[in-house]
C-alpha cells in the first residue's frame, strides 16, 4: 500500500527557474515533498552555490542525469501556475525564441509569484441604535454637534457598512467625530479584511445596453453565433472611431458571461483612462478587475486572485494583461490592434499580445475581436485571405460625416514653412469664433538639431548615435535617447568653427511661435516634457475642455483619447517626420497617425476640418489618409510590401537580430560570424541580410550591429538561429537580442 502510494508520486521534476539560464533543469523530488507537487507548482531549488526560484513545468519519467539534486522546498504563496497559462508559456518561450523561466516571469507578475503581502484592513462603520434612535439623535445633534449629525446623516442614508474613510469624506467630518459617537454608543466600528480593488468605493454609473444599428447587429450576431455553436473564430471589427465597436464589445462580453465564461480586453497603455474602465465598470460593475501597470503590487496581486478565484470574470489591461487568469475564458477583445504598443520590444520574451492573444484564444476555444479603425496590414491581410471574419462598421453612430481633409504642399511654401498661410488663417479663424485647434506634431523640443554652419555637422550624443535636440525651457540640448543632457556648444564639436543654426521644428518651438503669430494667442503644450508629474495628462486636457486654452499643441498623445466637442480644427504641422523614417511601415504609420488625428475633430456639432502639412503630398498614405480610404491605402501598401528585391510582412515573416558591446570590432566580428552561419544552412528557406549597423548605431555608448531574416515561417527562423547561436563564439561582452515580428527596428 505504502509502496504503491510512493510509487505513483513523481520523483523528478522539470523546472524553469526564474533566472534567465536557457534551459529547462531536472532535479529530484524529496520524500517529504513527494505527491504534494503539481505542473505548475512553486519552488526554490539549488543552481550552482545559489538558492533559486521557478516553476515546475513537468515530471519526466525518466531523470535526465543520473544524480540530480533535490528540490529545496515548495514555496508557500497559494500560487500554482494555472496549466492554461503555462501552456501558453511554453508557446511563447518557443516562438519568440526565450527562455522560458523569464517567459513565466512576464506571464505571472512579481507581485503574484511572492508570498501573498498582508491584506488590506479597513476600519468600517455601521449604526449601532434602530432608524428611529438614529434620526432622532441626528437632530439633536444638528445644533450642538453638526459634525456629528452630519456622520449620522450619511449613515441615515446608506444601508450597511461605511469605510471610514468614505464616511469622513461624505460627512466632511475627522475620525475623532466618529470615536465620539461611538463611545456614545450610537455607531460601532470594526476592522475588515478588503481587497484593494483600485476602483473599489467609486460608484460607476450603471450603463444599459443600446439597440444596435443594423451595422452593429450584423457583426454582434456573426460572433455570437460563433459563441453559440462553439466555433471560435478571429473576428476583425473595422470601423471608424466612434462607429460604436466598444458596444458591440460590451454586448458579445454580455454573452459571454452568461455562457459561464470569463473576457479579456486589452486597451493601448495610453488608452486606460478612467473614462475607458468606466464604460465597462459601468456595464458590469464588480465582475471587472483592472490590471494597470500603475498598480501598487499588493493591488495588482488582489485583482489578479480576484480573476483566478472567478470572483471576477473580465480583465481590462494593456498587453500584460493578455495573461489574466480566467478560466473558462469565452473572449480576448483587442482594442485599437494596430497599435505598437501592444508588442513588447525592449526585454525578453519579445511577444506581441494580439498574436499571444489569438495563440491564446485558440488554445482554450476562445472567440477574439480584433477593433480598429485603421487594422494592422497583418490583420486585414489575415481577413481578406479568410483566416479572420471580418466585420465592418462604416458610418459613426452619432451620423456625423467624417471631416474634411486638407493637403498642403509644404513645398510650394515660401519663406519659413513652420505654418502654411491656409493653416494660419484657419487657425485665427476659429480664435475669431471661439473654437478650438489641435496642432500635431510628432517631436518634442523646441528645434530639432544643432547643425554647425560651416561643416554642416549635426550635434550628436556622445553615448549614443542620435542627434540632441534643443529644449528651451531648460536651455540644453537633450539625447530623446538615453536622457543625457548638455549645454549649448558655442562651437561646433566637429571643426571648431562658431555658427551654429537650428534646424527643424518641435512641439515646444511651435507653442512659441504661435504665441509669437497669433495675438492672444492661449496656447497649451502636451508632450512627455510637460506630462512628467503623475496627473498632468489628465490636467492639460482637462484645462482644455474646459476651454481655458485656443489652441493644444502635442505630440502622438493627443492623437486620441477624449472627445472634444469644441475642437473643429485639427492641424498636422508635419506628416513627413513618420514618412522619412527608414522604417517599412512609416507608410502605415502615417496612415494611421492622420486618420486618428482626424477623429479628433467636429466630435460636436460643428463640421470638423483637417489640414495636413506635408512634403510629400502625391504619397499614397497621404493621399487615402485625406480621403479616409482605408481600402484605396490597403490595396496599394499590399503590393508595394511585396517589395522590388525582397518581401516584407505580411507577405513574409522578419527577425531582427541585434548584437551589441562595448568593443565595436568584437560587435561587428560576431554579427558577421553569427549571420554567416545562418546563411550556411541553405536548405532552411531561410534569408538573410546584412550584417550593417543597427538604425541607431550607438546606444548608451555600446556598439549596435544587426542582421534581418525572412522566411514564410517564424519557426523556420527559429530553427537555423538556434544551432548558429550554439556554433558560433560570441565573447560574453556581446549581447544578441533576437527580435521574431519586430515592429520597431531602431
Ligand atoms: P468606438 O468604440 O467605435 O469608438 P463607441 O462604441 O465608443 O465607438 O460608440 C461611440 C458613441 O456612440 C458612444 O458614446 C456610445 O455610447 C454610442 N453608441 C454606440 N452604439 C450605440 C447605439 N447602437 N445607439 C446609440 N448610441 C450608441
Ligand atoms: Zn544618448
Amino acid at each position: 500500500m505504502v509502496l504503491r502510494m510512493s510509487n505513483g508520486a513523481p520523483k523528478y521534476a522539470q523546472v524553469a527557474v526564474d533566472a534567465a539560464v536557457g534551459k529547462r533543469l531536472d532535479y529530484a523530488v524529496p520524500d517529504e515533498l513527494r505527491g504534494r507537487l503539481r505542473v505548475g507548482s512553486r519552488v526554490w531549488v539549488p543552481l550552482g552555490k545559489r538558492k533559486v526560484q521557478g516553476t515546475i513545468t513537468a515530471f519526466p519519467a525518466e531523470p535526465s542525469f543520473p544524480k540530480l539534486k533535490p528540490i529545496i522546498g515548495a514555496i508557500d504563496s497559494g500560487l500554482v501556475v494555472p496549466p492554461n497559462l503555462l501552456r501558453l508559456a511554453h508557446w511563447i518561450a518557443d516562438y519568440y525564441m526565450a527562455d522560458l523561466g523569464a517567459t513565466l516571469k512576464t506571464v505571472v507578475p512579481a507581485s503574484v509569484r511572492k508570498p501573498s503581502p498582508p491584506a488590506k484592513r479597513v476600519r468600517v462603520v455601521q449604526r449601532a441604535v434602530t432608524l428611529d434612535e438614529t434620526r432622532k439623535a441626528c437632530v439633536d445633534k444638528r445644533r450642538r454637534a453638526p459634525k456629528q449629525a452630519a456622520v449620522l446623516d450619511v449613515l441615515l442614508n446608506t444601508t450597511g457598512e461605511v469605510e471610514l474613510p468614505e464616511l469622513c469624506r461624505r460627512a466632511d467630518a475627522s475620525a475623532a467625530v466618529v470615536k465620539a459617537l461611538e463611545k456614545e454608543g450610537l455607531v460601532t466600528t470594526a476592522h475588515k479584511r478588503v481587497d484593494r480593488d483600485v476602483t473599489r468605493g467609486e460608484v460607476f454609473v450603471r450603463t444599459e445596453p443600446k439597440t444596435l444599428t443594423p451595422a452593429q447587429q450584423a457583426a454582434y450576431d456573426g460572433i455570437v453565433r460563433q459563441l453559440d455553436e462553439d466555433a471560435p473564430r478571429v473576428n476583425l471589427l473595422h470601423g471608424v472611431t466612434g462607429s460604436g465597436k466598444t458596444e458591440v464589445y460590451l454586448q458579445v462580453m454580455a454573452r459571454v458571461l452568461e455562457r459561464g465564461k470569463g473576457a479579456i480586453v486589452l486597451v493601448p497603455e495610453i488608452a486606460l483612462t478612467p473614462q475607458t474602465i468606466e464604460r465597462f465598470k459601468g456595464r458590469f460593475g464588480d465582475q471587472v478587475a483592472v490590471l494597470h501597470h500603475r498598480l501598487s503590487g499588493g493591488e495588482r496581486h488582489d485583482e489578479w486572485r480576484r480573476l483566478a478565484e472567478g470572483r471576477a470574470r473580465i480583465a481590462v489591461g494593456p498587453r500584460s494583461a493578455v495573461f489574466a487568469p480566467i478560466d473558462p475564458l469565452g473572449l480576448i477583445v483587442v482594442d485599437e490592434e494596430h497599435e505598437n504598443t501592444y508588442k513588447q520590444g525592449d526585454t525578453a520574451p519579445r511577444y506581441h499580445a494580439r498574436d499571444v492573444a489569438v495563440v491564446r484564444a485558440a488554445f482554450e476555444h476562445a472567440v477574439v475581436i480584433l477593433g480598429s479603425a485603421t487594422p494592422s496590414l497583418e490583420s486585414y491581410c489575415n481577413a481578406q485571405r479568410g483566416k479572420y471574419e471580418l466585420f465592418e462598421l462604416r458610418e459613426r453612430i452619432d451620423g456625423k460625416p467624417m471631416p474634411a481633409v486638407q493637403v498642403v504642399d509644404l513645398g510650394r511654401q515660401k519663406g519659413p514653412t513652420v505654418f502654411s498661410a491656409e493653416l494660419l488663417n484657419a487657425i485665427e479663424d476659429r480664435l475669431k469664433k471661439g473654437e478650438q485647434t489641435i496642432l500635431f506634431l510628432n517631436r518634442r523640443g523646441y528645434a530639432t538639431t544643432m547643425k554647425c554652419r560651416a561643416c554642416s555637422a549635426v550635434v550628436e550624443c556622445d553615448r549614443c548615435s542620435v542627434s540632441l535636440t534643443y529644449h528651451k525651457k531648460s536651455d540644453r540640448l537633450v539625447c530623446h535617447l538615453c536622457g543625457h543632457s548638455t549645454p549649448l556648444p558655442t562651437t561646433c564639436p566637429k571643426c571648431g568653427a562658431g555658427a551654429m543654426l537650428y534646424r527643424g521644428v518641435g512641439t515646444q518651438k511651435v507653442e512659441r511661435m504661435l504665441y509669437k503669430i497669433i495675438e492672444g494667442a492661449r496656447v497649451l503644450r502636451m508632450d512627455s516634457d510637460t506630462t512628467t508629474a503623475k496627473h498632468s495628462h489628465a490636467g492639460i486636457l482637462g484645462e482644455f475642455k474646459a476651454g481655458r486654452a485656443d489652441v493644444l499643441v502635442g505630440t502622438q498623445m493627443i492623437a486620441k483619447g477624449l472627445d472634444l466637442p469644441n475642437v473643429t480644427l485639427v492641424g498636422v504641422v508635419m506628416a513627413d517626420t513618420a514618412l522619412g523614417l527608414q522604417d517599412f511601415r512609416a507608410a502605415e504609420r502615417t496612415f494611421q497617425l492622420i486618420t486618428q488625428v482626424a477623429g479628433r475633430a467636429g466630435r460636436g456639432e460643428v463640421p470638423g476640418e483637417v489640414i495636413v502639412q506635408t512634403f510629400q503630398p502625391a504619397s499614397h498614405a497621404i493621399r487615402a489618409a485625406s480621403k479616409h480610404d482605408f481600402r484605396a491605402f490597403y490595396d496599394q501598401e499590399i503590393e508595394a510590401r511585396r517589395g522590388a528585391l525582397t518581401p516584407y510582412p505580411p507577405h513574409v515573416h522578419m527577425a531582427c537580430v541585434t548584437l551589441r558591446g562595448p568593443d565595436e570590432k568584437q560587435v561587428a566580428r560576431s554579427a558577421e560570424s553569427l549571420a554567416n552561419a545562418c546563411r550556411a544552412q541553405t536548405e532552411a528557406g531561410v534569408e538573410v541580410l546584412g550584417p550593417s549597423e543597427a538604425p541607431i548605431a550607438r546606444a548608451q555608448r555600446e556598439h549596435r550591429m544587426q542582421f534581418l531574416m525572412k522566411s514564410t515561417r517564424p519557426s523556420k527562423m527559429v530553427a537555423v538561429l538556434r544551432p548558429a547561436l550554439e556554433k558560433t563564439k560570441i565573447p560574453s561582452t556581446v549581447k544578441v537580442a533576437v527580435d521574431i515580428d519586430p515592429v520597431d527596428m531602431m
